[in-house]
């Protein structure tokens, strides 16, 4: 059987860890301030935005969320990140994705100020990251880290398979773990929907990360023994017997999974808590930087 990894319990490490920077910002007169923009009615984001309000509160972290209405237009979204970004008491800047279909994600992001970024998705952050040199790395591919960082498994020398090839997961997870650097130096191989015979990459790898957001794509055929998993995908199913109707599945098939592999993440309560971790470390990082360099 597997080791189930509580992405909880390193999450609320992290936090624990923040306290004494932010207690000492907040004696130099500075509370570290996260500004989010929630454009529509997403319930998933609705739900996401909620959770990190109300860790960031917890911590002593001031946050705002500004809604928006689905119809908004891109001019208005962009008008709301340059106010947040002129004003000196926001330190962080996020813009919950995905935006509405009539929003261009790319011309959004890049109005972000490289400095309140606190996403690491404007170019400058992304460029640095790919680099070698980054500064605010996203939070979902920094969590990943963090949680292989905790449960002592080093990359280094291993294949670390990533599905799914997206500016927010896979691609920057790719580029931190094939960095010459501590935590780096995999061998990383990426596939996505146009990637010819999947299953034989996955059962290759020594580290498989699962981000496609397909519900229970990977299943106990396609991984390795002994391989550790990391599964990203947050995905709604139907469920009668449910209270809400759904319920929660990452995209690997748990039970299948489970019996084979050395470690797995849970979904939920694996690499989620650790998105949320990363995203208030990157704040008070933000706050600090700000202030002091
Ligand atoms: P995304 O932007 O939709 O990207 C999905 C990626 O997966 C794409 O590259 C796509 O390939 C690939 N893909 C889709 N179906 C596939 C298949 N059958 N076989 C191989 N590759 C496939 O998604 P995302 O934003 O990265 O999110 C992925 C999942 O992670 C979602 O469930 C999301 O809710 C979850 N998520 C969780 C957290 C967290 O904190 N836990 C954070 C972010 C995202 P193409 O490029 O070819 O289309």
């Amino acid at each position: 059987m597997a080791k189930i990894i509580d992405g909880k319990s390193i999450a609320e490490e992290v936090k624990t860890r923040l306290i004494g920077d932010i207690d000492s910002l907040i004696n130099k007169g500075i509370t570290p301030h996260l500004s989010v923009l929630l454009v529509g009615d997403n319930p998933a984001s609705h739900v996401y935005v909620a959770m990190k309000e109300k860790s960031c509160i917890k911590l002593g972290i001031s946050s705002e969320v500004r809604r928006l209405d689905k119809d908004v237009s891109q001019e208005e979204i962009i008008k709301n990140i340059e106010e947040l970004n002129n004003n000196k008491d926001v330190n962080g800047i996020l813009v919950q994705l995905p935006l509405p279909k009539h929003v261009k994600e790319n011309e959004v992001l890049i109005k972000i100020d490289p400095k309140k970024d606190v996403d690491g998705l404007h170019p400058e952050n992304f460029g640095r990251l790919l680099a070698g040199n980054p500064e605010f790395i996203p939070c979902t591919p920094a969590g990943i880290l963090e949680i292989l960082e905790h449960e002592n498994i080093d990359p280094e020398g291993k294949h670390a398979v990533i599905v799914g090839r997206s500016n927010i997961v896979g691609k920057p997870l790719a580029a931190l773990l094939m960095r010459k650097a501590k935590g780096g130096n995999a061998t990383v191989t990426i596939c996505h929907t146009r990637t010819k015979n999947p299953d034989f990459f996955t059962k290759n790898a020594d580290i498989l990360i699962a981000a496609m957001g397909v519900p229970e794509k990977i299943t106990g055929e396609m991984v390795k023994e002994d391989a550790i998993v990391i599964d990203v995908g947050v995905n709604r199913v139907d469920d009668p017997t449910a209270k809400k109707g759904y319920r929660l599945v990452g995209d690997v098939h748990f039970e299948s999974v489970e019996k084979k592999v050395k470690a797995i993440t849970p979904v939920p309560g694996g690499v989620g808590p650790l998105t949320i971790a990363m995203l208030l470390k990157n704040t008070v990082l933000a706050a600090k930087k700000q202030n002091f360099s």
